[in-house]
């Protein structure tokens, strides 16, 4: 019987939905296990990393990566992984744009260190202990991998073959992937995003769109919102307009606004500066006749100060991978 192609599915700095987003396959993952040989995945196998150093470089014929590159260990597994791989694809909104771990790069590592395991109210830490790189224990030493200065999306730190985007990716997008991979269908050229669209969500949302202009912005505790007209033209910060199509729209469907998981539409560099322009089209200040400069700017500020988040709300999945990839040093 001729070997079947060899299948690893990694996770880094991650939830674990990338994975249980896999199992939602359902039956279908009996047929993608039908397809592939899964020779590593720490979530389902025991497989040690010893046994990935001893395989052929390029043996494994497709990795997932899921997860963004947090620690040294992280960065050495994706380095390990495309140097075993012939495909290295970034699964999942963290490989691909950093996602909620990336936003960590809003803090330098002490600060996050402090906030977590310090002054964390709901934790009892009296002798202020901080995780170490090595505690000795009676029966040896006990090692954590270093964190890095910043978090990193999988193409910082290796080349990467193909992106499949989402938080997580949706089961029927990632059978498709699945499905082309095991059947060798075509793929795009190398760097393409693969299991979503090219347009955005607002392409795939069912609502009725008009004349976007916002008046006022509106958090989604202050009031529910209507329905069936676009969430944006009623004040909601709804991400679809910078986002990559591809989900099918079920959060607005849900009568929640996007919050931009599938990541930035083909062709946009970076997605919270897409969307902050967007915004910034459709603010409406009302009539500023008469007005003088700063009383115009005021009343612009006074509508985007009720968006207190900005960096979590643009970037909240892109900010490792976005154009200043975080708090900008000096
Ligand atoms: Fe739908 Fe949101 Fe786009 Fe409006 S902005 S059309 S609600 S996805
Ligand atoms: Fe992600 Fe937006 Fe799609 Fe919801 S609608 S799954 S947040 S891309």
């Amino acid at each position: 019987m001729a070997e079947k192609p060899k299948l690893a599915i990694y996770w880094a700095a991650s939830c674990g939905g990338c994975e249980i987003a896999f199992v939602n396959l359902h039956e279908r993952f009996l047929d993608a296990a039908a397809a592939f040989d899964l020779v590593f995945c720490p979530c389902l196998l025991d497989t040690k990393r010893r046994e990935v150093e001893a395989l052929p470089d390029g043996s494994i014929a497709v990795t997932l990566f899921n997860g963004a590159i947090r620690t040294e260990e992280n960065a050495e597994m994706a380095r390990l992984l495309r140097k075993k791989s012939r495909l290295l694809i970034a699964f999942g909104s963290c490989a691909h744009e950093g996602c909620i771990p990336g936003l960590a790069n809003l803090s330098g590592t002490d600060q996050l260190l402090r906030t977590v395991f310090l002054d964390n109210p709901t934790l009892d830490n009296p002798q202020a202990i901080l995780p170490a790189a090595i505690s000795p224990v009676p029966e040896g030493e006990l090692t954590l991998p270093p964190l890095l200065d910043r978090v990193r999306t999988l193409a910082q730190v290796a080349r990467v073959d193909y992106a499949v985007p989402g938080c997580p990716p949706e089961p029927e997008r990632i059978w498709e992937v699945v499905e082309t991979l095991a059947r060798g269908g075509e793929l795009p050229p190398p760097g393409s995003v693969i299991g979503a669209g090219t347009l955005s969500v607002c392409d795939d949302c069912a609502r009725k769109k008009g004349d976007k202009r916002v008046e006022r912005i509106y958090r989604t505790f202050e009031k529910c919102p209507e329905p069936e007209t676009c969430l944006l033209e009623q004040g909601f910060i709804c991400m679809g307009i910078a986002t990559r199509s591809g989900c099918g729209a079920p959060c607005p469907d849900a009568n929640m606004p996007c919050t931009g998981c599938y990541g930035p539409p083909e062709g946009v560099a970076d997605q919270g500066a897409a969307m902050a322009s967007a915004l910034g089209s459709i603010l409406d200040p009302g009539d500023c006749r008469g007005l003088n400069e700063e009383e115009i700017a005021q009343r612009v500020a006074s509508l985007v100060d009720a968006l207190p988040d900005y960096a979590g709300t643009f970037y909240k999945y892109s900010l490792a991978g976005s154009i200043l990839g975080g708090r900008v040093r000096r």
